[in-house]
């Protein structure tokens, strides 16, 4: 959960929301420690080229937005307190990075409680909070955030990305005919 996330204003434009969210976040980097420089390259030649989260190789050669182009994940996320530094991050694909979100895998009871008590500060989700169960946030961070699980996730983020190049390839194409005739009910 993104807690320098900044409230949606109705007066802001877009693009003054995003700049806010921006400033946030560089913001809570600060505040949660050291700040290094990270370089992508650097990460991904270090970890092998090899995704953090589904733990299937990196083609170097796919490019934003493509699902499978690389990124740099925060293994704890910047909101949930994690340093912008070597040791907190690892490559991933863009695809997996994005299904993670800010979605920290809390290692310990101890851990998710931590986050269920934050929670439970914030006025208009404190009920919310007594309804958590540490237990159960842990257990499910867990299975969410298994290999498998993102392999999945890409795997439907590539097939939707796909689908929508080909539309785009067949609109630009002055010759395409569309035979939804052949389109069975
Ligand atoms: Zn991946």
């Amino acid at each position: 959960m993104e807690w320098g996330n900044a409230v949606a204003d109705p007066e802001m434009t877009p693009a003054e929301h995003r700049r806010r969210q921006k400033q946030l976040r560089e913001e809570r980097k600060r505040a949660n420690g050291p700040v290094e420089k990270i370089d992508r390259a650097e990460i991904g030649d270090r970890d092998g080229w090899v995704c953090g989260l589904c733990r299937d190789p990196i083609d170097r050669s796919y490019r934003y937005p493509d699902p499978r182009a690389a990124s740099v994940d925060h293994i704890r996320s910047i909101a949930g307190g994690g340093t912008e530094t070597r040791d907190n991050v690892q490559i991933a694909h863009w695809g997996c990075n994005h299904e993670r979100n800010a979605d920290d895998v809390y290692a310990s009871v101890e851990e998710a409680e931590a986050v269920r008590a934050e929670i439970a500060r914030i006025p208009y989700l404190a009920k919310h909070a007594e309804t958590m169960d540490p237990e159960e946030m842990m257990r499910r961070s867990q299975e969410r955030n298994r290999p498998e699980e993102f392999r999945k996730m890409l795997a439907r983020r590539v097939a939707k990305w796909e689908l929508i190049q080909n539309l785009v390839f067949e609109a630009a194409d002055p010759d395409f005919v569309f035979e939804g005739d052949d389109i069975e009910e």
